[in-house]
């Protein structure tokens, strides 16, 4: 095994779990943390949750499961390169989307608007609180009593407000510290992942072509690459061929700079790292490179109208869910009747908890439950 970096996260630095445990047999905790993301609800409910397609749109398209796995790739291919602790990457990919709603950011959009006077919804926030609370797996404790480094890389971004119920977690973000390598790389093979794989599912779907995409530098070159190797190449093999060269120069890139970055540093330990400015970044010019495409793809695919025509279709099925349950909680289920009695923000939360964990297909299916006369009388 390649001896890791003396600013990487190890055991021995970890600042350790909210509940102390004894230690795993035959594992690392943060492969401990790993296997418990694999083995929650929430990992599992990623495979019918949408990306930017809907989830029965297309077998092909991915989903937030198939993104995750993507991103743990990534993740775990740069952390080693650099001598990073690889298994923390891998858990904090894993995680990073696990309280993302139905529907994608339209969902997203749609129950952040609707706990407006609540204190608001942040998918972010929410892959906290699935691993920190939601969870209901162990005997002991409620969540997934996730170790530190891992909650930390899960919580990319968060507002002062909701930073100060945080303690120790939101101090960064009060403070004005960096988070560990492995998740600053986790954060970056996100947007690494998504880019690509928006491209391919993109053009699969029909909604942008490769014409389009050829006014794009990143996508440009590395297409005029592949046509003049193999002039004669199905157009798939094509796509694949393109995305695979960008996905490699994006990642060969990011491994570089930050090469270059860390050499520049001087870190001897983990707190070296998060009083330092962000290390794991592009070169300028493939940054460049990268904003453009990001440009193109909201542009283009995520603006486009037969997108938006789901996403408003989206907005609306979270908007009477949320609306439903608050005028009268005796609809919820069992489970959630108790949670609906408490005062109103209370309620108001456990309803976008509720609402949160649901699947495409299932928000769909509640809402028909609870809306369409069709189904009347009654249709479980
Ligand atoms: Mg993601």
């Amino acid at each position: 095994m390649v001896e890791l970096a003396p600013y990487a996260v190890t055991e021995t630095n970890s600042r350790g779990r909210m509940r102390a445990e004894a230690s795993p047999h035959g594992r690392s905790e943060f492969q401990r943390d790993r296997d418990r993301i694999i083995h929650s609800g929430a990992f599992r409910r990623l495979e019918y949750k949408t990306q930017v397609f809907v989830n029965h749109e297309g077998d092909l398209f991915r989903t937030r499961l198939t993104h995750s796995i993507e991103v743990a790739q990534i993740a775990r291919s740069i952390a080693r390169r650099l001598h990073l602790n690889e298994d923390l990457a891998e858990a904090i990919s894993l995680a990073h989307d696990l309280g993302h709603t139905p529907f994608g950011h339209a969902g997203q959009d749609a129950l952040n608007a609707c706990m407006k006077t609540y204190g608001g919804f942040e998918h972010n926030l929410q892959s906290l609180r699935v691993v920190d609370l939601l969870e209901e797996h162990y005997a002991a404790f409620d969540g997934l009593n996730l170790c530190f480094e891992t909650r930390e890389g899960i919580l990319k971004h968060c507002t002062a407000d909701n930073a100060m119920q945080l303690g120790e977690l939101g101090e960064r973000f009060l403070h004005n510290k960096r988070p560990s390598l492995e998740a600053q790389i986790a954060n970056l093979a996100d947007e690494i992942a998504y880019n690509n794989h928006d491209v391919d599912d993109g053009l699969r779907s029909g909604l942008i072509t490769l014409e389009q995409l050829a006014t794009v530098p990143l996508v440009a070159r590395h297409l005029r690459e592949v046509r003049q190797a193999y002039p004669d190449l199905p157009e798939r093999r094509v796509v694949h061929e393109t995305v695979r060269r960008m996905i490699n120069t994006l990642v060969s890139d990011l491994i570089q700079q930050s090469e270059n970055n860390i050499g520049k540093s001087n870190l001897t330990a983990i707190e070296d790292v998060r009083n330092a400015p962000e290390l794991i970044a592009f070169s300028a010019e493939i940054n460049d490179q990268q904003r453009a495409l990001k440009k193109f793809l909201h542009t283009h695919l995520y603006r486009h109208y037969l997108v938006m025509r789901m996403s408003t279709k989206a907005q609306r099925i979270i908007g009477d869910l949320f609306g439903v349950f608050m005028a009268d909680g005796r609809l919820l289920p069992p489970q959630l009747q108790s949670p609906a009695k408490q005062a109103e923000p209370d309620r108001a939360r456990a309803i976008a908890d509720y609402i949160a964990g649901m699947t495409d297909r299932y928000a769909i299916r509640e809402h028909r439950r609870l809306f369409s006369v069709e189904d009347m009388p009654i249709n479980f």
